[in-house]
């Protein structure tokens, strides 16, 4: 069957077109500055990247494009789009609401809904999303692949903060993590990968991206999650702070004369590497700056490498013991120097590296020697891929 993949957000939306028989992308894509303008971005498979501007007002156009690229009697990966079984859409925040992946009806939409409060930035995007291509595609089954569903198996002392426990009565304030579909697609490769059942193995995901969080998994469940409520909680990240005193918030309103959502705003947008450092929030401008001298970079890195290291050893005790520890996303497959400096903090865990398998990027691999009491491996994670097994596995 082939699956529809959508991750659709405010201004944007990314898709891909997978063969769940195969698990090859047959097409992939994006549309940007929806709203603005509009331009769609279209990738068959072993073809040219085709990028076309027309406006797209709203996201209806911007699928109806994609929809007409895939379709398209040139260069379209299908003939028509009979040939869509199903569409698996990324949603951001399932609240307490959804453990799993869900097929979407009216009724799910609406408790969908219920969430917006919970990611305001996010949610409504999603359905957004979805009403659009329920519009086009009116008898295709489509699946909601929620971030915080894998999360939902933390225990309560895991999950609450500790704050009036009305809050959580009243407004559901918890937290609930963030990359879920990624931390279950890792988790369960490196079970794969080490040949030992899911349900007997502590693993600790490092998924750092520009989002960055790091999980706890214990006999395949979500025990802990660096992120909270939202994904400003946890690590240091490409422009989030992660975790501050919630005093800071005050501080900062009084000095620079802003509301909690202005300061919210710079923790959120100004802050991580790229506010420490002034330099960037990619990793590849950091390592660059470092390597002339720019001692801002180099404490940017430093403090990122640190937290991700102090996450790992809390993870330890959170599970008592810790198998593998897998690191994912942008940061996590390409950054060496990043894998070294978080395995080099965790020496007492008795992890020694093999630093010619540390240097490679971007592949599958064990980079930890074979006596190394906890093995390291570098997983690639595919959030695309796995919500297409997830839509199948509902509706195939
Ligand atoms: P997100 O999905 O959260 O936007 P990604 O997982 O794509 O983030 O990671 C993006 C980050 O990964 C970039 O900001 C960059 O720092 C880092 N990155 C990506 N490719 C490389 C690379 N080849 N070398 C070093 N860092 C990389």
């Amino acid at each position: 069957m082939n699956v529809l993949v959508i991750n659709c957000g405010s201004s944007s939306l990314k898709y891909q077109v997978i063969d769940s028989d195969s698990e090859q992308v047959l097409a992939k894509g994006l549309c940007e500055r929806i709203g603005i303008d509009g331009r769609l971005v279209y990738q068959p498979k072993g073809g040219e990247k085709e990028i076309t501007d027309a406006p797209m007002p709203t996201h209806k156009e911007a699928v109806s494009m994609v929809l007409d690229a895939l379709t398209n009697e040139k260069t379209g990966a299908l003939k028509s789009l009979d040939e869509i079984g199903a569409v698996g859409h990324r949603v951001v925040h399932g609240g307490e609401k959804f453990t799993a992946s869900t097929v979407i009806s009216d009724e799910v939409l609406k408790t969908v809904e219920e969430c917006n409060d919970l990611a305001p930035l996010h949610n409504p995007a999603n359905i957004i999303g979805i009403n659009a291509c329920r519009d086009l595609m009116k008898d295709v089954p489509m699946v909601a692949v929620f971030d915080t569903a894998f999360h939902q198996t933390m225990p309560k002392e895991a999950f609450m903060y500790g704050i009036p426990y009305e809050y959580y009565e009243k407004y559901a304030i918890r937290k609930y993590g963030f990359h879920g579909t990624s931390h279950s697609f890792v988790s369960k490769r490196v079970a794969e990968i080490v040949g030992k059942p899911y349900e007997s193995l502590k693993t600790i995901v490092c998924h750092l991206g520009n989002g960055a969080s790091i999980c706890a998994v214990e006999n395949g469940k979500s025990v802990d999650t660096s992120m909270g409520l939202s994904p400003l909680e946890g690590l240091i990240m490409g422009t989030r702070s992660g975790d501050v005193d919630p005093s800071v918030i005050e501080f900062i309103a009084n000095k620079e004369n802003l509301d909690a959502a202005g300061v919210l705003s710079i923790l959120n947008k100004k802050s991580g590497v790229e506010g420490i450092s002034g330099v960037s929030s990619d990793f590849r401008d950091l390592e660059a700056a470092a390597g002339e001298g720019n001692e801002k970079a180099q404490l940017a890195l430093d403090m990122f490498c640190y937290r991700v290291a102090k996450y790992v050893g809390a993870y330890v005790a959170a599970m008592n013991g810790v198998d593998v520890i897998a690191f994912t996303a942008g940061i996590g497959e390409n950054t060496a120097i990043v894998r070294k400096a978080v395995c080099d903090r965790l020496g007492y865990l008795g992890i020694t590296l093999v630093e010619e398998k540390n240097n490679t990027r971007g592949e599958e691999l064990k980079i930890s020697t074979d006596d190394s009491k906890v093995a390291v491996y570098v997983v690639p994670t595919n959030e695309e891929l796995a919500i297409a097994r997830e839509t199948v596995a509902l509706v195939g």
